[in-house]
């Protein structure tokens, strides 16, 4: 007997539902758990599964709207066909035709009104679709324009699939080399790596939608298709100008590779090749030893790839505290990867199945092998080919120039996330995003770049916010470091074997805090904490009189803020 597939309830005040994706095909065989179709309400989507083995018969085409609990198809044993049927007492036709799997873009030309600001936002990544809904929310008539996916680089191939990756090589570390110490036996560890990649598409897919649900309540238009600038008030897309009173490029960044003899080979990949790795090499050489170099080292490393990271300069991570990074090369060469450092990549040749990959390293030419080689040397901004030299918009080695508003030397255009280079982080990129809608609306905004965290997703991590030692010191400011060793707060011991330190740069004279860096268990937690404190221009006094619960991570905090005037109460005093 057919099996009914219903709308669903999503939320206590969800009356009807819309179907806007049947994810199988009329008369597709369907198993138990198989996902089938996609239902939205304006707040939220979500994903119906088969309840029952059988064939698929669609009743509710994409795009039509139902109560909920009304029938959307039918899982039908073999041989059987439900005629014409609804749930809600109209007769339905049952197609005969395939579904068309694509749902109709709804295209609108965007008048410049005086009374409601008209935005065009190009790119739907953290920059994108914040922007958007920021602009919705005060008031705009908003179009967003996306080419590939919404959620842009950070949700679909960035910072939640690696994230989601790390997730797992952590669980993986902890079972295999971190239990004999807690007293746990564990035997036969095996990773179904199929199951690890539909687990890392499970999440991204929640969240696409979630982006998706959220620009539709806020009344954003979407149009995919690739926008491309016309002049200070058009942008292009499918053959189509719209206007506005204002456009936002948000068009993010991608890979960059360096132009070096066999750059081309098979087995080079780039950060979303990485995330698609299956069957996992056995060995991995890793051209750059920046931030996607190093998660993507310890990732795999926890994984058991033999992982060789080779740096240009003369440390990993260039922009994090020389101390910090010292502490943390040692801790990863440890766990077996091999660091080159000083040692800018020449050239790469095929070696059997992998890839010999050249390097100059102390004025010799040196070599080490993988079967995969990662190029993760920096990105650069998407802007070629998008109108913007034909418009006048003026750019500087390939990134778009704007001011301290996110305006560009056209005021109606301004830049904001990855395109703009300031800083490539998906955060950024949406307080940007907020920043610049707040501008446009008021002539005024609220961004404070000093509280921007950096976050590196290790075992332990490592997070900082505000001023380096170097920088103070480059300037001139008169300052004092307060430091804690995670071995002397009770939690860390507990949780990570007391790994890593926290260090606190003062200003010498008010003890205001200028700069917070730490290496050590829930280091991309703990970074709030002090990014409050530096918005808040708080001083170490300030730190020291807050009571942090114990016994937290957090405590370490106080301690590193003590130590700035040398007085810490658990680690044996300066003075
Ligand atoms: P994007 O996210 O790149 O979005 C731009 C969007 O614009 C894309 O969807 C693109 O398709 C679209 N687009 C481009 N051109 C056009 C056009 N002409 N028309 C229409 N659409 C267009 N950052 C963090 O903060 N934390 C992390 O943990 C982190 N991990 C990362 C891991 C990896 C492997 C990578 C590669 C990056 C990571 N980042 C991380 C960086 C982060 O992903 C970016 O800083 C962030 O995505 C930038 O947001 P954006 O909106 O500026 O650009
Ligand atoms: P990056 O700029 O962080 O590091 C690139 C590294 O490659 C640098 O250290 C550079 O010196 C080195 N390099 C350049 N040319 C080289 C050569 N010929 N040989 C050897 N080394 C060479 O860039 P990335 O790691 O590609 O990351 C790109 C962006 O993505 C970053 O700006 C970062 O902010 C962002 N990201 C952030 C996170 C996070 O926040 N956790 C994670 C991943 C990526």
């Amino acid at each position: 007997m057919a099996t009914e597939i219903i709308m669903p309830q999503l939320g206590l005040t969800m009356t009807t539902g819309t179907v806007s994706q049947w994810l199988k095909s009329n008369g597709d065989e369907v198993k138990k758990g198989d996902e089938i179709v996609e239902v939205e309400t304006d707040k939220i989507s979500n994903i119906v599964e088969a309840h029952a083995d059988g064939v698929l018969q669609i009743v509710m085409q994409e795009g039509e709207e139902g109560p909920v609990k009304s029938v959307m198809g039918y899982i039908c044993t073999t041989g059987e066909k439900i005629n014409s049927i609804s749930s809600f007492g109209v007769n339905v036709a049952v197609p005969a035709a395939p579904i068309a799997t694509s749902t109709p873009l709804v295209k609108v030309n965007i008048p410049i009104a005086d009374r409601q600001k008209s935005i065009i936002v190009i790119g739907a990544g953290p920059g994108g679709y914040i922007t958007a809904i920021k602009a919705a929310q005060m008031g705009a008539k908003v179009t967003i324009i996306e080419k590939k996916y919404l959620g842009g680089t950070c949700l679909n191939v960035g910072c939640i699939p690696t994230k989601a990756l790390i997730h797992v090589a952590s669980a993986v570390e902890l079972m295999k080399n971190k239990t004999t110490v807690l007293g746990i036996k564990v035997s036969g560890i095996d990773v179904d790596w199929t199951k690890v990649q539909q687990y890392k598409g499970g999440i991204v897919k929640t969240l696409v939608n979630g982006v998706k649900g959220l620009l539709k309540s806020n009344g954003i238009t979407i149009m995919m298709g690739e926008g491309k600038i016309v002049d200070a008030h058009t942008v292009e897309v499918n053959d189509q100008q719209l206007t506005a009173d204002n456009i936002i490029l948000a068009v993010g960044s991608e890979p960059v590779m360096i132009p070096i003899p066999g750059k081309d080979l098979p087995g080079i990949i780039d950060s979303t090749g990485a995330l698609l790795l299956d069957p996992l090499p056995k060995s991995m050489v890793i051209i750059g030893g920046g931030v996607i170099g190093i998660e993507f080292a310890s990732l795999y490393t926890s994984m058991g790839m033999k992982c060789t990271i080779i740096e240009a300069l003369p440390k990993i991570l260039p922009p994090i505290d020389a101390e910090i990074t010292a502490i943390l090369k040692k801790d990863l060469e440890a766990r077996g990867i091999e660091i080159w450092t000083d040692a800018p990549v020449q050239s790469i040749e095929q070696d059997g199945n992998g890839c010999k990959v050249f390097m100059k390293h102390n004025g010799e030419i040196k070599s080490v092998t993988g079967e995969k080689v990662l190029m993760c040397v920096g990105r650069r901004a998407s802007i070629k080919g998008i109108g913007l030299e034909e418009t006048g918009v003026e750019l500087n080695r390939g990134k778009v120039v704007t001011d301290d508003n996110f305006q560009t030397n056209i005021p109606s255009i301004s830049a904001i996330g990855d395109c703009n280079g300031k800083l490539m982080l998906a955060h950024v990129a949406s307080a940007q995003g907020v920043a610049v809608v707040e501008y446009i609306m008021t002539g005024k905004h609220s961004y404070h770049p000093e509280t921007v965290p950096s976050c590196i997703f290790i075992e332990p991590e490592c997070a900082s916010v505000g001023a380096q030692e170097e920088t103070l010191k480059e300037k001139g400011i008169d300052y004092k470091v307060g430091k804690f060793q995670m071995v002397g707060n009770g939690k860390s011991l507990i949780e990570s074997e007391g790994v890593g330190i926290i260090k606190i740069l003062a200003d010498a004279k008010y003890g205001q805090i200028l700069g917070f860096h730490m290496y050590g268990p829930r280091a991309s937690d703990i970074i709030a904490t002090a990014a409050i404190a530096i918005r808040l221009e708080a001083t170490t006094d300030e730190l020291t009189s807050t009571i942090f619960a114990h016994p937290t991570v957090g405590e370490a905090i106080g301690e590193a803020a003590l130590d700035v005037f040398g007085i810490p109460l658990s680690w044996p005093s300066k003075k």
